[in-house]
């Protein structure tokens, strides 16, 4: 029987908990299992590489800094997801750093209209939170590496 996470990523019975969810009792946790948390399956030792990878890249997606937006990006205001109209890079620095004597800068403000026409202004290297997906698709395809099929080209 092949079981799958919710992304497609391949999962196995928890060597742990034997896919009970449970393990020895402790104040913090109770006894949920550590080796899968509590879900009684873990990802493939042969997955496990590109599901981290997967992972890494989807909260990239959902954590870009202000300079990585792109118009047409929803991103979290008080709660509300409200989309990029307009993104301008100012020349205004928003941090910089001395180097041996000689002033550097690092960063500057970023521009954001949004489609209400709300103007706000954010240090380009702030994090914020978008709307986003991400296809698994190269990742899961990523995991059967031992042995691509050899196929010779022959005129
Ligand atoms: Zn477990």
């Amino acid at each position: 029987m092949e079981t799958i996470n919710k992304y497609g990523f391949p999962l196995e019975v928890c060597g742990r908990c034997h896919g009970t969810g449970n393990y020895s009792y402790n104040e913090v946790d109770g006894t949920t299992c550590y080796g899968c948390s509590g879900s009684g399956f873990k990802i493939t030792k042969s997955a496990q590489k590109a599901y981290d990878a997967f992972l890494t890249a989807y909260k990239k997606a959902q954590r870009p800094q202000v300079k990585d937006l792109q118009v047409g990006d929803y991103i979290a205001r008080k709660n509300v997801w409200c989309r990029v109209a307009r993104i301008i890079k100012t020349d205004e620095v928003s941090s910089w750093s001395v180097v041996d004597g000689v002033e550097r800068i690092s960063t500057y403000f970023y521009e954001v209209e949004f489609d209400n026409s709300e103007v706000r202004t954010f240090p380009e290297n702030q994090l914020v939170k978008r709307k986003a997906t991400l296809d698994p698709t190269p990742f899961l395809a990523s995991i059967k590496s031992p042995k691509k099929s050899k196929v010779q080209e022959e005129d």
